[in-house]
């Protein structure tokens, strides 16, 4: 079993932005979510484990080693998908794989050849091994780059984000990739989707503003609310009266009628049925209570 540890990780950007704020987290093998609206801070920390990002204070440790002692050992068991990849050169798409597994010290070039060809064939990706990556649409980009992470065999897969802007066949497939992938190493999958957390996490974390907000099953904090959810459905101009009243977790306008979550203990009034509650209404929920 592998385990990724982060204790009290800080991290301020020169400009003053708290980007980290002494951020814990204790991660296993699965599919961990790491999900928080823009800005909360998933990409500094994903670039912070990868050893690409600078950090105040804190300590993070992979399988009881220090990642800045050993980040040599580390960057090697460690496979990455940034957000933003940038530039592909314009180079076949498994000849940029050669290449980079190179950098990843793959050196033996049947092994990295063997290695390569079975990457695009799970990615879907063998029969267009000889286009540019440059030329490739968005969902084969996010595959491509699957590929180049799990180069090597990483103990631990750092996905940030890997769903934006892919259309929903595409992200669908991505995901399921995704799950392929297997249980006996680390994926860290960062996203403001709460659908992908649901679908695809066993553990997952709640991030805002560089702080860990919850971290747990998806399931158990679920259950947590389950009761306390109620629903109704109002007209638009009774929303403004309605939000002073009750706890709004969500809106959601059909055919003109608004139809509105509430979260409470009790039922509110007697014109709320209650609702079954879902991690949406866990997300919504935790990140009201820190505005
Ligand atoms: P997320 O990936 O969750 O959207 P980020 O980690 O990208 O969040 O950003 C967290 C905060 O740090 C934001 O307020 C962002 O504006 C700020 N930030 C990110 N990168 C930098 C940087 N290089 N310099 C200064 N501030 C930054
Ligand atoms: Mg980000």
């Amino acid at each position: 079993m592998n385990n990724l540890h982060i204790k009290n990780l800080s991290k301020t950007y020169a400009n003053g932005t708290k980007a980290l704020d002494a951020i814990s987290l204790d991660i296993h093998n699965g599919m961990f979510g790491l999900l928080g609206p823009n800005g909360a801070g998933k990409s500094t920390l994903m670039k912070t484990i990868v050893g690409l990002q600078s950090y105040d204070s804190g300590t993070i440790t992979f399988n009881e080693k220090n990642i800045g002692e050993h980040s040599q050992i580390i960057k090697k068991q460690l496979g990455y998908l940034p957000q933003d990849f940038g530039v592909y050169p314009h180079i076949s798409a498994f000849n940029l794989l050669h290449h980079l597994g190179i950098l990843k010290g793959i050196l033996h070039k049947k092994e990295r050849n063997i290695q390569i060809l079975s990457l695009l064939e799970k990615t879907n990706l063998l029969a267009h091994k000889d286009k540019a990556v440059h030329t490739f649409s968005g969902g084969m980009r996010q595959r491509f780059g699957i590929a180049q992470a799990l180069l090597g065999n990483p103990k631990i897969i750092i996905v940030d984000e890997p769903t934006a802007g892919l259309d929903p066949m595409e992200r669908h497939r991505f995901n399921n990739l995704l799950s392929e992938i297997g249980e006996h190493v680390i994926i860290i999958l960062s996203t403001h989707l709460v659908e992908d957390v649901q679908n695809l996490c066993t553990e997952m974390a709640i991030i805002n503003k560089g702080n860990v907000l919850l971290s747990g099953s998806p399931e158990y904090y679920v259950k947590a609310i389950e009761g306390k959810v109620w629903k109704k459905q109002i007209d638009k101009e009774q929303l403004t009266e309605h939000q002073k009243t009750f706890d709004i977790i969500s809106t959601q306008l059909q055919a003109g009628k608004l139809h509105i979550k509430v979260f409470a203990d009790e039922q509110p009034s007697h014109e709320f049925v209650p609702t079954s509650a879902d991690l949406e209404d866990v997300y919504f929920t935790t990140l009201k209570k820190t505005v």
